[in-house]
């Protein structure tokens, strides 16, 4: 082990902090007194305001680290030189520490952290699977067509039943760990402007742009916007896909108007397109994830990446495998595989990659309200 990391996880153990806090600490600590790639990103300024990095502050910042990698390529200590400075990389391991850390209930993001892919995969074909057996044993697997009647074969109440307290679970696990993580060290009230300009980092994913607009490094020191796109489909993706939920649910509930809807409908029309962006975003991103360097991430954020690109694809190509075949006999199997998968992906939802864009947001939040306060560190020029 070299000599500055050995020193790094023995002050990490008097300290209580984690191996990866401390690693952290010590190259942000390395960073302030450089400052060369303030430009690059919010963490950096972020940064600038203070002179030790107590948890709280790093948990922040690894949030707030949108993993573009400029900071990388461009830093002169970055290995093979001594100092060995992997921002990216050492931000990414604390960040995943923090979705588990501030996850609710804390044994399950423990549980999910040991083994994200296993679990999603295990838990998304388990369901699948569980739900395939229990159309068969009702006899209805193999039927004549039904028009695409989903409520043929699991009735509208059954549904309602099952996944609304799972999305409830979901949202309010989520919520917990926002609220958890605001809490630590919360910079201050939140104001208009900060909340406007948090909201328009988090929609356009401002800090993917590398600081100069040109985009992400990913294995070298070209620059290119395919881990924005992809992240744009994925996210924008995931709004389309929950507002044909939404309009669907608007029209049964508010107007009465029973599924299936047309082709042409808009609850059809908006997670048709949603399907798509979830099926071209997660391939992006697991395409970007194989080939980034490998000091751009933690080997244990990547098998949580995974996991979760993983599940969005399954579900998305899924459901849209069930649209193209709800009129015919195999509707029922497609049915029971796209709601085992969609199960799974709620039920994950709060441990690992969906809850970084959430602690990102709350992240930004936290910038947007710092950056309007006097700094508190009272240097001459504050
Ligand atoms: S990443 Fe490297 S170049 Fe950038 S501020 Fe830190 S030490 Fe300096
Ligand atoms: S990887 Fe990008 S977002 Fe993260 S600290 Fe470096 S420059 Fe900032």
């Amino acid at each position: 082990m070299p000599p500055l990391e050995a020193l790094t996880r023995e002050a990490a153990r008097l300290a209580g902090a984690t191996p990866a806090e401390a690693e952290a600490d010590r190259m942000l600590t390395i960073c302030n007194a450089c400052r060369y790639c303030e430009g690059f990103c919010a963490v950096f300024p972020a940064m600038t305001r203070r002179l030790t990095f107590p948890r709280a502050d790093i948990h922040y910042l690894a949030n707030l680290c949108h993993n573009c990698g400029a900071c990388l390529f461009a830093c002169q200590y970055a290995p093979p030189h001594e100092f060995a400075v992997a921002i990216p990389q050492a931000l990414s391991r604390v960040r995943t520490e923090t979705w588990s850390a501030y996850a609710w209930p804390g044994a399950l993001g423990a549980l999910y952290r040991r083994a994200g892919l296993t679990i999603a995969l295990a838990l998304g074909l388990g369901l699948a699977l569980f739900l395939v057996l229990a159309v068969a044993l009702n006899g209805a697997l193999i039927h004549a067509p039904m028009q695409g009647n989903f409520y043929a074969v699991f009735p509208h109440g059954l549904l309602v039943g099952i996944f609304a307290p799972v999305f409830g679970f979901a949202c309010l696990a989520l919520a917990v760990g926002a609220v958890r993580f605001w809490r630590l060290d919360a910079p201050g009230a939140i104001g208009g402007a900060a909340l406007a300009e948090a909201t328009h980092a988090a929609l356009t994913l401002k800090y993917l742009d590398g600081g100069h607009g040109l985009g992400c490094n990913e294995d070298d020191d070209r620059f290119t916007r395919a881990r924005r796109h992809a992240h744009h489909l994925t996210f924008y993706g995931f709004l389309l896909c929950f507002a044909s939920t939404s309009v669907a649910t608007l029209y049964h509930y508010g107007f009465g108007w029973q599924a299936p809807y047309a082709l042409t409908s808009l609850p059809v029309l908006l997670g048709t397109l949603g399907g798509v962006g979830l099926l071209i975003g997660p391939a992006g991103l697991w395409w970007l994830n194989r080939r980034r360097h490998p000091l751009k991430a933690a080997p244990e954020q990547s098998a949580l990446d995974m996991g979760f690109i993983a599940l969005l694809f399954l579900v998305s190509l899924t459901g849209l495998l069930l649209l193209a075949l709800r009129d015919t006999g195999a509707m029922a199997l497609f049915l029971a595989i796209h709601l085992g998968f969609v199960l799974a992906f709620f039920l994950t939802m709060p441990y690992g990659k969906f809850a970084h864009g959430l602690y990102r947001g709350v992240a930004l939040l936290k910038w947007a309200v710092e950056k309007r306060l006097p700094s508190r560190l009272r240097l001459k020029s504050d």
